[in-house]
């Protein structure tokens, strides 16, 4: 079983903030679909991406060559046999619930004027506590930055221990050198 299609995340902004784009791949789909590209200093589109649907890529056939290459640690170790289906799809579901429940406290906090992948927010929350504009009750926002520290723990612990939690990061495969 393909533990991707019930996540999503390394898609949906929860792991990165862009993607970027190789010369050889075709931005059209991704156009199509109102992706937000970004070709100022490096090619690259931003997440959550807009080619998501239901946790699955819309585009999957044609999806950039980035998307094809990468494997967070969890899919790698399900699929080396290293951890069971049945705790990946686990850890997914525990970082889903955790993502869903801070996601719209920070929005709620920073009031984003579009949807942002949860690095920015981090950054957008950490700018508001610095300028003590926060109106959040001190338990809630202990609470709040509890469950951020949990998330980002699970992130970088299972998922992503190497790259920088800001972009899908260029390693190859065999499905992309083939
Ligand atoms: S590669 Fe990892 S983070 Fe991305 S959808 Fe699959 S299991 Fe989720
Ligand atoms: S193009 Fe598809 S695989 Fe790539 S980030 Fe978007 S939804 Fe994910």
């Amino acid at each position: 079983m393909n533990i991707c299609i019930e996540c999503g995340l390394c898609c949906d902004g929860t792991i990165f903030s862009f993607v970027p784009i190789e010369p050889e791949d075709d931005v059209g789909p991704l156009r199509e679909v109102g992706a937000i590209l970004e070709t100022d200093e490096t090619a690259r589109f931003l997440q959550p991406c807009a080619a998501l649907e239901l946790r699955c890529c819309s585009i999957y056939e044609s999806r950039p060559s980035l998307c094809r290459a990468y494997r967070c640690a969890l899919l790698k170790r399900v699929e080396a046999g290293e951890a069971e289906v049945e705790e990946a799809r686990d850890i997914i579901a525990t970082v889903i619930e955790l993502r869903d429940r801070v996601r719209p406290t920070i929005e709620a906090m920073v009031n984003p004027r579009k949807q942002e992948a949860m690095v920015t927010l981090y950054s957008l929350m950490r700018a508001k506590l610095s300028e003590g504009a926060d109106e959040t009750p001190a338990a809630d926002r202990a609470a709040l930055l509890l469950d951020i520290a949990a998330l980002r723990v699970l992130l970088a612990s299972q998922f992503d221990p190497v790259g920088t939690l800001q972009q899908k990061p260029r390693t190859r495969s065999p499905e992309v050198d083939a």
